[in-house]
């Protein structure tokens, strides 16, 4: 095989949802609702598909479906402040996912240095290293806190370290905002921490917004393109299977300057080529529909995080109750809980290799029937270890999903 694939074979998705498939779990593992989308978008989906104008069910334009590409230049325009060009600013994608993949390989050549931010989304890594890119890690270090619920926000980046791991290799700094799968928020000053030394630097900046409509308790999410001098540098990625609660439908795009957009538009041309007409026409309605009604309360923006919010705030109480730390997120859809409680009751492994969280993930998969994902794939090899005493729920389940999970947590009192 090639060499740009050697040692990328493992995928943490891959391997949970065979062992999932094996097992009667209740599934808080992957990061999907198992709630439907709004009525308004399926109905969009059907009404496409069912057209009089058969082109609906034929290619449509390769970097984007019209429709689509022009609700998304409004619409961003609107929150980026600023005019976006739906031909060569916006570019849409087999998900997320492939935007992301885009970049990595338009934009990062052999040797380039990409500061990744810990734990991150674990693909960023791989699709670093599969473009000829040398990660560079920077942990969020948990500061002590006492007398309260942990929170996202106590996760913080140290500007003098961030500063260090800029070099005149560094290409890109990869940004996800709300994260996953802390669920951190970053505030404005952090933002202008990481701008300023893009700034200086002359670095790009991938910032990977999927949950952007999931904020919770009133946070304000902050665009970094919108802070001075980052318009030019920065790709905003985003999700129409997260905004929507669609995430089969793997619609996504990518919004930046024209003069990096052209070169994402180049791979995207000599790999995927085309995204699905039907499902881009019903995100493309989808996104109409709530440009018209932004901030009003009948918006599934509003109308999301409140029920996703009060979620969270149930999965926290029933982890908590079982006698694990949650560490509350202030967005995004996973929570991650403190599991050291857990170390008493399951022996060390013989194995030094493996990880504490992994072996607790496999155990609660296989024996009780609970599913999450093993926090220490979201961090590089050299930082794993450190952070072994961490799992992840998904909390967008239906109430009766999350009453199921809690009857098996009370169980481990
Ligand atoms: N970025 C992050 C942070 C994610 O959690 C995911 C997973 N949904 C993606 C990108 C990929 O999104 P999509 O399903 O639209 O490809
Ligand atoms: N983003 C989702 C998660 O983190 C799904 C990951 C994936 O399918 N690759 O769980």
């Amino acid at each position: 095989s090639a060499r740009r694939i050697e040692g990328l074979d493992k995928n943490i998705w891959v391997e949970i949802t065979k062992l999932v498939s094996q097992h009667q779990v209740v599934n808080l593992g992957q990061g999907f609702p198992d709630f439907s989308p709004p009525q308004f978008v399926k109905e969009a989906f059907i009404r496409a598909l069912n057209s009089e104008n058969s082109l609906m069910n034929q290619y449509t334009r390769g970097f984007g479906h019209p429709p689509l590409v022009n609700i998304l230049a409004l619409f961003f325009g609107k929150l980026l402040g600023r005019d976006i060009n739906a031909l060569d600013e916006v570019l849409v994608t087999v998900g997320a996912y492939e935007a992301l993949f885009c970049f990595f390989q338009a934009m990062v050549d052999d040797g380039d240095e990409v500061i990744i931010i810990e734990p991150f989304f674990d693909c960023y890594e791989m699709m670093a290293q599969m473009a000829g890119g040398r990660p560079v890690f920077i942990p969020l270090q948990p500061k002590p806190v006492s007398g309260r619920m942990v929170t996202s926000a106590d996760w913080e980046l140290d500007p003098a370290e961030l500063a260090n791991k800029f070099t005149k290799r560094t290409k890109a700094v990869i940004l996800n905002n709300p994260n996953n799968p802390l669920g951190k928020v970053f505030t404005r000053k952090e933002l202008e921490l990481i701008a300023d030394l893009c700034v200086k630097h002359d670095v790009l900046c991938l910032s990977d917004e999927v949950y952007e409509w999931l904020v919770y308790d009133g946070k304000e999410h902050v665009r970094i393109a919108t802070l001075p001098g980052m318009w030019e540098r920065t790709v905003t990625v985003g999700s129409g299977g997260k905004t929507f609660s669609a995430t089969g439908w793997k619609v996504g795009w990518a919004i930046g300057p024209k003069q990096v957009l052209r070169h994402l538009r180049t791979v995207h041309q000599n790999t995927v080529f085309h995204c699905a007409t039907a499902a881009q026409q019903a995100v493309a309605e989808g996104l109409t529909k709530e440009l018209e009604c932004l901030g009003k309360p009948e918006s599934y923006f509003i109308s999301l995080p409140q029920e996703l919010q009060r979620k969270r705030d149930r999965l926290a109480a029933s982890i908590n109750a079982a006698g694990l730390k949650s560490i509350l997120p202030e967005g995004g859809y996973f929570l991650i809980a403190d599991v050291t409680a857990t170390r008493s009751d399951l022996p060390d492994s013989t194995d030094p290799e493996e990880l504490y969280d992994d072996k607790l993930v496999k155990r609660m998969i296989t024996e009780q029937g609970l599913a999450a994902i093993p926090v220490s794939v979201f961090y590089s090899a050299e930082h794993k270890k450190e952070f072994e005493n961490y799992i992840r729920f998904c909390f967008a389940k239906e109430d009766s999903t999350l009453s199921k999970a809690e009857k098996i947590l009370q169980e481990w009192k």
